[in-house]
């Protein structure tokens, strides 16, 4: 009797995944565009150079629990196109992971989109010149102060000069169009503005829109408002590369970015929602939301706001 029943429940579970497994690539083919992360660590990566903290030893002990830098590409299956937010250091990966979402072989997006110029964003561009791919006019969309930098310093102005880029000018608040489904609009945020000005997107899929702003300075330092912003998109995927004050032992005023405590504070009264569209991403080695299961992690969620963890895909 005990052998029949656990025959059967072999048998109906192998029925009900292959059901599923069917149902999933049927969803797969019908697809509408949507967000892959494809990395969720700040600029210096999981782990960081040189860390000796239990943060970052547990992953030069056990590679699994790396992660890329903060980046995120939007996949369209209809027309099989796909475009990548960031170049990182980590980018050769990155391409590796949009890939398995791409048919037919692709190994690239695009086109790229740029933030900043700080290294998490923009240093992945090095892979597409003479010493790596040796790429055939990659459309790259950069800010005004953005392009002149790549112009101006060298690798960058190589890639310019053998055309392995295609620098496409953006500018703040003007939406360019990507394809019929697709487009995307700069929003200009504070932030060390050092070598570029810094901006966020706001992607749009159809009506649906999705806010990506992977740096900034404080909430308030912003003339615009991110609870307004919340309200009007389906998806926001925040800065959140420190979790708290005191995290790291340097003056965090030099690197002011909203702790994730602040800003779950300032988000307390959305709706639920308004919360189920927040997504941080853009992780410090030090952040504990890099670790899976942390009562950070917890904290998190038990408040209704998401993890942009490293892989998901988010429908919008
Ligand atoms: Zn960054
Ligand atoms: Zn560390
Ligand atoms: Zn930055």
């Amino acid at each position: 009797m005990v052998m029949k029943n656990i025959v059967y429940i072999i048998i109906s579970s192998i029925l009900f995944l292959s059901c599923s497994h069917k149902k999933n690539e049927i969803q797969l083919e019908e697809k509408n565009p949507y967000i892959l992360v494809l990395g969720n660590a700040q600029d210096a990566g999981y782990p960081q150079i040189a860390c000796q903290k239990d943060c970052c030893q547990r992953v030069f002990k056990n590679p699994e629990n790396k992660r890329f830098v903060s980046s995120i590409a939007v996949v369209d299956p209809i027309s099989n196109e796909s475009w990548i937010f960031d170049a990182t250091p980590d980018f050769s990966e990155q391409a590796k992971l949009l890939s398995k979402h791409l048919k037919n072989e692709k190994q690239l997006p695009d086109g790229i989109l740029l933030t900043h110029g700080h290294i998490g964003h923009y240093t992945g561009l090095m892979f597409l010149g003479r010493e790596a791919l040796g790429a055939k006019s990659m459309p790259v969309y950069a800010m005004p102060r953005m392009q002149d930098y790549l112009i101006k310093n060298g690798p960058w102005s190589q890639l310019i000069q053998l055309e392995n880029i295609d620098l496409k000018p953006i500018r703040e608040d003007s939406t360019i169009v990507l394809n019929e489904r697709i487009s995307v609009t700069p929003i200009q945020v504070p932030h060390r503005d050092e070598f570029t000005e810094t901006v966020g997107f706001m992607i749009h899929n159809n009506n649906k829109k999705a806010l990506f702003i992977p740096d900034i300075d404080k909430w308030n330092k912003w003339d615009r408002s991110i609870t307004d912003y919340i309200n009007e998109v389906d998806i926001a995927l925040l800065d959140a590369t420190f979790f708290k004050n005191g995290e790291i032992n340097r003056d965090m005023n030099e690197i002011p970015h909203p702790f994730v405590e602040e800003s779950m504070q300032l988000f307390e009264n959305l709706s639920a929602k308004d919360k189920r569209k927040i997504y941080f991403i853009h992780f410090n080695h030090t952040n504990p939301l890099l670790i899976e299961g942390s009562n950070a992690q917890e904290t998190v969620l038990e408040k209704g706001f998401n993890i942009a963890k490293q892989e998901i895909q988010i429908p919008f």
